[in-house]
């Protein structure tokens, strides 16, 4: 998948990061075979906007996930891909899955539907929903009161932060916590599934209230409800189908793996690294019950096994808070990733990608980086711990 420019070290590192989405799932589904009830239920029945609502619950409790597809009907990569997360194994919570929340415009293979209403406008915050259809997706939400929210669309243009030339290649998120995991999910499809670097995901916070576009679903979720909202943008213009509906999974995947406790899917993300197999030390899923009994003293409940043990990333600037502060064009700042820990264990390894390339080129638990000398000022550390478990953390250097 990736080129030749990749290290041979970042990619051991890549097939250690699909491992242990490997190991955790196995651990997890093994749990959950028969803890998980699926059901669905139909809305706008008898009319020709007629669509299923997917709703799979685990035993053990979590939060609840609302995916939905096809909001509008010529977004292909986006209501594929929300079909197969409807199938999706979970080892805690609840998924709901829209895949077709606007079949009309689907059938016709058009943004709108027959009357030109754009349904993804027809959400006002503070007020009842516009349409019959907007109406009945919206109560579906409010029924499920979900903490995340996650639409999927394309767009024919790469964002470059003016929606107007396009949108593509982008997650927007709501405020707060839903930024960073914004974030870590670009960082993820693009170290893994995007070869081109012109193709690399980027994020951006919802416009406000007062600002078009308006009557967003995700906007409407993120303000009526409190939800964590995201929107996620392919490219949809010279990008095979399967590569974007590949991008729209890994999104949602990465968005939800840890709230839903997400198996893994077949043939998706995981499979088609070719070396994650060659790397027995990382993959060796027989290593499981050692690794377990070796935590279990330190471990008062079961179910908390992944989190205690996951490392936590962290950069500190010096200059300090140099996230925040206006930083001249080629000042040099150093990142300390000193403070980043993992509870028992200990971080072996510490890789950043600096300018948002995709790859993890260097190494260290401190660099110097210059201001303005990369494409993009955002920078990204990856911690390993001794478990081989990774984290990521990401700052973005302002020079405004
Ligand atoms: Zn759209």
């Amino acid at each position: 998948m990736q080129r030749n420019a990749l290290s041979r070290r970042s990619v051991l590192s890549l097939a250690g990061a699909c491992a242990i989405a490997g190991t955790g799932a196995t651990a997890v589904g093994g749990a959950q075979a028969d803890g998980t009830s699926r059901e669905s239920f139909t809305i706008r029945e008898g009319t020709a906007e007629e669509t299923t609502v997917y709703v799979t619950s685990a035993d053990a409790d979590g939060p609840t996930a609302v995916v939905v597809g096809g909001v509008h009907g010529n977004e292909v990569g986006g209501y594929t891909a929300a079909s197969a997360i409807a199938d999706w194994e979970i080892g805690a919570g609840t998924l709901v899955t829209i895949p077709e929340a606007n079949a009309v415009a689907i059938e016709r293979g058009t943004r709108t539907d027959d009357d030109g209403i754009d349904l993804n406008r027809q959400f006002p915050e503070g007020r009842e929903p516009e349409t019959d259809l907007a109406r009945a997706l919206w109560s579906v939400i409010v029924e499920y009161d979900p903490d995340i929210v996650i639409d999927l669309h394309e767009s024919t243009g790469i964002y470059a932060n003016d929606p107007v030339d396009g949108v593509g290649q982008a997650i927007f998120h709501s405020d707060g916590e839903a930024a960073a995991a914004a974030a870590d999910a670009a960082e993820y499809v693009t170290r893994n599934y995007v070869d081109d670097r012109s193709l690399a995901f980027q994020t951006g916070p919802f416009s406000s209230s007062n600002t078009d576009p308006r009557g967003l679903l995700v906007h409407k979720a993120a303000r009526d409800l409190g939800t964590d909202a995201f929107l996620a943008e392919t490219l949809s213009t010279d990008v095979p189908l399967e590569t974007r509906v590949q991008w729209h999974s890994a999104i949602v995947e990465r968005l939800l793996t840890d709230a839903l406790r997400l198996e893994a899917t077949d043939g998706d993300a995981e499979s088609d690294d070719p070396d994650e197999d060659t790397d027995e030390n990382e993959t060796d899923d027989g290593d499981e019950t050692n690794e377990e009994a070796e935590t279990d003293d330190a471990d008062e409940s079961g179910d908390e096994d992944e989190a205690a043990e996951a490392p936590v990333a962290s950069i500190e600037t010096c200059p300090g808070n140099g996230a925040a502060m206006a930083l001249e064009s080629g000042q040099q700042v150093e990142l300390d990733a000193s403070g980043s820990y993992v509870q028992g264990g200990e971080i072996i390894r510490y890789e950043w990608d600096v300018g948002q390339t995709a790859q993890f080129d260097e190494t260290g638990e401190t660099i110097t980086v210059t201001v303005g000398a990369n494409a993009r000022d955002t920078v990204v550390l990856r911690v390993t711990s001794d478990d081989g478990e990774t984290d990521t953390e990401s700052i973005a250097l302002s020079t405004d």
